[in-house]
């Protein structure tokens, strides 16, 4: 998408816009986009207080998650998982695993939707749960076999060969990644994974960042959407998800996240 008129969640008519970007911000990785002299992402904001990243380079990304998202992201990724599982309470992992401890049975199956290196799914595992993953870079595929942990498809797009249903089904800082016409196409091929009183969890980027400022990483060229509390909670109740739970929180890692719990 190159340009946009209007808030596919809210439908506002009147989206302000906020800047454009030809360069790297610090910190954010642009996967040698930079190298190009055609590179721009425009920032959008709408009074509901969702923000889009417009540009046209969703192909390019496409091809960085398959191939080489770990190689820019990650250059030792050994090295990176024992140093977050080191962090123990001092990680996000740990506090997003207590959260679902408290609310989600061990005997239960979870399937985590774009694990990465698989520290959230490890961490699960190690406390007894039963846990799938689905990953799309290779290398981190590899990476979770290592690990032992169970790799069930490498493109979270294609699920139809999918039999099992899950109790969880989980999505950390994914979702923002797509488009929303993706976003809810996902969500609504995963309602058929999950068990009757099924639930997923979900953390995106909270536009609440922008109180901070928009040079961060919530607002990264990879994020298409960045979800205000109000937005999130718009496109859920359109796709006729129950509510349970939906927070702004502020994680230990200084990253503004919305938590959510839903069912059917
Ligand atoms: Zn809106």
């Amino acid at each position: 998408m190159s340009s946009i008129k209007d808030c596919k969640i809210c439908k506002s008519k009147k989206l302000i816009f906020i800047k454009k970007f030809n360069k790297k911000i610090l910190g954010e990785n642009l996967f040698g986009l930079e190298k190009k002299k055609t590179y721009e992402r425009k920032l959008y904001k709408c009074h509901c207080g969702h923000y889009y990243n417009i540009h046209k380079f969703s192909k390019f990304l496409k091809e960085v998650y398959k191939k080489n998202y770990s190689n820019y992201s990650h250059s030792d990724i050994e090295k990176k998982f024992n140093k977050i599982l080191s962090l123990k309470n001092k990680s996000s992992n740990l506090k997003r695993i207590n959260f679902i401890k408290m609310r989600i049975n061990n005997k239960n199956e979870i399937l985590d939707v774009g694990s990465g290196m698989g520290i959230f799914p490890y961490t699960l595992k190690k406390k007894g749960y039963s846990v799938d993953c689905i990953e799309s870079d290779k290398n981190m595929c590899n990476f979770l076999k290592k690990k032992k942990l169970k790799l069930v498809s490498q493109n979270l797009l294609k699920i139809k060969n999918l039999k099992k249903k899950y109790d969880l089904i989980t999505f950390n800082k994914i979702l923002e990644h797509f488009e929303l016409n993706k976003i809810k196409k996902i969500l609504i091929n995963y309602k058929k994974l999950l068990k009757p009183d099924g639930k997923i969890y979900i953390e995106v980027p909270d536009s609440l960042a922008s109180k901070k400022g928009i040079d961060r990483q919530e607002f990264y060229f990879e994020h298409y959407n960045i979800f205000s509390k109000k937005s999130l909670k718009i496109l859920l109740q359109d796709l006729d998800f129950k509510i349970n739970y939906l927070k702004s929180i502020y994680e230990i890692n200084k990253k503004f996240t919305l938590r959510a719990l839903i069912s059917l």
